[in-house]
């Protein structure tokens, strides 16, 4: 009998400390604040955020507060970040999944600023092998972290008519990862009468890519996790340009990224 007493205590007082835990984390994110100048910035440098109505401004500039209160975002090596692109990965997280009112990156603690483009050893100096990667979400002992090239969160930004966002690239593997599997077939964003269709699309259009070539980006045609984060990139960037030259693919990512009314 005294055994059951201890162990009632004991989870008691485990179920105490949670509470104290999740409610002081609570606050915390509840108070955190951005930046003064964040919608200004949000305004210069996010294409996205300048075609929104005020309102939806509005909701973008909470999200985007809700995940830098959650998500540490750390230079690597000395690496200096500013409010900006605190500001522009959070962005680049919103983006895809500003639809989703209630989504969260449950599984992201951390984002790691590289200074520039680095390789499978992680080294950015400009003689490293195979310095090419831009950006990254972490595996094994990097799990729960995303990694990126700074220049790369910048000028996916800056230019924004060239179809290439690193930061939506690796946020679009991160919501296909959420499932548990990296496949390109995101099953949160995916109604199930979908699937099967964009499956048979991509298998199709890769196909296609290889024999033929096409204005996409010939990455996409790797496999299809990079055609699915390709082809998000090409629609948060190019949407007109997409509905234009592949309006059946456009079709497909708009019920992927913009969720269906319950039907009756
Ligand atoms: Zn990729």
């Amino acid at each position: 009998m005294p055994g059951l007493i201890v162990l009632l205590i004991a989870i008691s007082l485990g179920l105490i400390l949670y509470f104290v835990r999740s409610s002081k984390e609570r606050k915390k994110i509840a108070a955190y604040q951005l930046p003064l100048n964040a919608t200004q910035l949000l305004n210069e440098h996010v294409p996205f955020y300048q075609k929104l109505d005020a309102e939806k401004k509005a909701l973008f500039t909470e999200r985007v507060r809700d995940f830098l209160a959650r998500t540490r975002i750390t230079g690597i090596s000395g690496t200096q970040i500013d409010d900006l692109d605190r500001l522009l990965v959070a962005a680049g997280a919103i983006i895809p999944i500003f639809a989703f009112t209630d989504w969260r990156y449950n599984n992201l603690d951390e984002v790691l600023v590289y200074e520039n483009s680095f390789n499978m050893d992680y080294h950015t100096h400009a003689n490293a092998p195979d310095r090419n990667i831009l950006g990254m979400v972490g595996n094994g002992a990097l799990n729960r972290k995303m990694l990126l090239s700074k220049p790369a969160i910048r000028s996916g930004f800056m230019d924004a008519e060239n179809g290439h966002n690193t930061v939506v690239h690796e946020f679009a593997h991160l919501i296909d990862k959420a499932d548990g599997a990296v496949d390109g077939v995101p099953e949160y964003l995916l109604s199930k009468q979908y699937a099967a269709p964009w499956l048979k699309y991509m298998h199709n259009e890769i196909q296609q890519m290889r024999q033929f070539g096409s204005d996409i980006n010939p990455y996409a045609a790797t496999n299809q996790a990079e055609f699915f984060a390709v082809m998000s990139e090409y629609f948060f960037e190019r949407p007109e340009q997409l509905e234009q030259n592949h309006p059946e693919l456009y079709c497909l990512l708009q019920k992927m990224f913009t969720p269906q009314p319950a039907s009756k």
